[in-house]
C-alpha cells in the first residue's frame, strides 16, 4: 500500500515521534510474523478529526470527518476460546486472553483497548469463538486523531465479521465505546467511534450526540481550490491523565447548577449561563454553548457549498477552547496563529485538547507557506518540527482482503 502521508516539505516528518508507526502499515504480513500462519482477512478503521464542536459527552452537535491514516488489522479464527492480540506498535510477542474470563482490570495499557472489543461483544452476545489478532497503523497515538476509536473499531469488525456476525454499526459503535469507558476506563463519548464507523469520503459527519442521530454533510475541499492540513504538534496528551475527566465533571456541575440534564439544554437560552457564578464554570459552560451554534453554522456553510466560509468559525473555535475551555496547549495555539499569519483560512485543535493535532483551512496555493511558516515558529520556540497528515475527508471502517 502506498504512504498515505503528503508529501510535506523538507523538515517536517510525518512519524508519530513517539512509537513506530508504519509508513506503508502491513497488518497482513505482520500477522504471518507474529503467528507463522497466513490471516483470514483484514479491516481498516481510519482516525477522525473533529472539524467542530463538542465536547460530546454534552449531548451536542459535532463535526467529524475520517483520514485516510488509520489501524489496520489481519485476524484469523482459532479452535479455542482465546484471542490473541499483537499490535507493532506496541511491540512485544502476542498477549493472550481468554474470552471467559475478560473482565475490566484483566488486560491493562493498549491491550485494554482491544481485548475491552472482546469483551464488549461477548457481553451484548456476539463473540463466543477465539481469534489471532495483528495490528500494524499510520495514525499517530494520543495526538487527538482518535487512534483509541480506530483500535476498537478495526478489532470490532475483524471479531465479528471472520465468525460472519453482522451486528449494525451504530451498534458496533455502542459496543465499542463501552469497551473504552468501561473496560480502558477512559469516559468518552460516543463520537468517536460513530465517525470511525460511519464517515463517508468527501463528507463529515453532522452527528447529534443526543439522539445518536446523523447527516452526512458534503465536506470536498479540493472542489474549492483548498486543503484540509493536519498538523501534528507533537505533544502528548494521555485522555487518562484526569484533565479531560475534570473538564466533564466541570461540564456535568454547571448543567447540574443550571437544572438541566447536560449543557445541550441550554443551547438556545445561552442567558441562563449568567446565572453560574464560578468564573471557569461559566467560561467553560459559555465555550459549549456557543460551540454548538458554530458547528451548526459550519454545517449550514458547508451545505450551501461555502466550504472558504467555515475558516473564521474555526479560529473562534480555537480561541474559545484557548480562553473559555482552557484544553488547548502552547504549541497548538503557535500552530493556529502561525497558519492564519501565513495565509490559512481558519485553523483549530482537534480532539480531547492538552496536545495532539491542529487542523488548518489553507488555499493550494498557501499549503506549503502555511506548514513552512508553522515550521519555522516552531523552530523558532526551540520545539521540533510538526508532522503533516494528508486530511482528505475519507471513507469509514472497512473490510480490506
Ligand atoms: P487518541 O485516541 O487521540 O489517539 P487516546 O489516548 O484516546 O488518544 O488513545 C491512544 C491509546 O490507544 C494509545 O495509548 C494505545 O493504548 C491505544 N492505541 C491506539 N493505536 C494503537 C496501536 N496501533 N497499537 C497499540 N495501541 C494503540
Ligand atoms: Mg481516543
Amino acid at each position: 500500500m502506498l504512504s498515505q502521508h503528503l508529501p510535506c516539505p523538507a523538515g517536517i516528518d510525518v512519524s508519530g515521534g513517539d512509537v513506530s508507526l508504519a509508513e506503508s502499515p502491513d497488518a497482513w504480513n505482520w500477522f504471518a510474523r507474529q503467528y507463522g500462519r497466513e490471516p483470514e482477512g483484514s479491516w481498516f478503521a481510519p482516525g477522525r478529526v473533529n472539524l467542530m464542536g463538542g465536547p460530546d459527552y454534552n449531548e451536542v452537535f459535532v463535526l467529524p470527518f475520517a483520514l485516510s491514516s488509520g489501524v489496520h488489522v489481519a485476524a484469523a479464527r482459532r479452535p479455542d476460546r482465546q484471542i490473541a492480540l499483537a499490535s507493532r506498535q506496541a511491540g512485544g510477542d502476542p498477549i493472550l486472553l481468554s474470552i471467559d474470563t475478560l473482565e475490566p482490570g484483566s488486560a491493562d495499557g493498549w491491550a485494554a483497548y482491544a481485548a475491552g472489543v472482546a469483551w464488549a461483544l461477548r457481553e451484548a452476545g456476539y463473540l463466543t469463538d477465539g481469534a489471532d489478532v495483528a495490528i500494524d497503523a499510520d495514525l499517530p497515538l494520543g495526538a487527538g486523531l482518535s487512534s483509541s476509536a480506530a483500535l476498537e473499531c478495526s478489532v470490532a469488525l475483524a471479531l465479528t465479521e471472520l465468525y460472519e456476525r453482522s451486528v449494525p454499526r451504530s451498534e458496533l459503535a455502542r459496543l465499542a465505546r463501552r469497551a473504552e469507558n468501561e473496560f480502558a476506563g477512559v469516559p468518552t463519548g460516543v463520537m468517536d467511534q460513530l465517525a470511525v464507523l460511519l464517515c463517508r469520503a468527501g463528507h463529515a459527519l453532522l452527528l447529534d450526540c443526543r439522539s445518536g442521530t446523523w447527516t452526512a454533510i458534503p465536506l470536498n475541499p479540493a472542489s474549492a481550490g483548498l486543503q484540509l492540513l493536519v498538523l501534528d504538534t507533537r505533544v502528548r496528551h494521555a485522555l487518562g491523565d484526569g484533565r479531560y475527566a475534570a473538564r466533564r465533571r466541570t461540564c456535568q456541575k454547571a448543567a447540574l447548577m443550571l437544572g438541566a440534564w447536560s449543557l445541550r439544554e441550554i443551547a438556545d437560552t445561552p442567558e441562563a449561563l449568567t446565572r453560574l457564578t464560578e468564573p471557569f464554570l461559566q467560561r467553560a459552560a459559555r465555550h459549549v454553548v456557543f460551540e454548538s451554534r458554530r458547528v451548526l453554522a459550519a454545517a449550514d456553510l458547508l451545505d450551501a457549498g461555502d466550504m472558504a466560509g467555515i475558516g473564521s468559525l474555526l479560529t473562534a473555535s480555537h480561541q474559545s477552547l484557548r480562553d473559555q475551555f482552557e484544553v488547548s496547549w502552547p504549541e497548538a495555539d503557535a500552530a493556529v496563529e502561525a497558519a492564519v499569519d501565513a495565509g490559512a483560512l481558519g485553523a483549530r485543535m482537534t480532539g480531547g485538547g492538552f496536545g495532539g493535532c491542529v487542523v488548518t483551512l489553507v488555499p493550494d496555493d498557501r499549503a506549503t507557506q502555511v506548514r513552512e511558516a508553522v515550521t519555522e515558529r516552531f523552530a523558532q520556540r526551540g520545539w521540533a518540527a510538526p508532522g503533516c497528515l494528508d486530511a482528505a475527508p475519507s471513507s469509514g471502517a472497512r473490510r480490506i482482503r
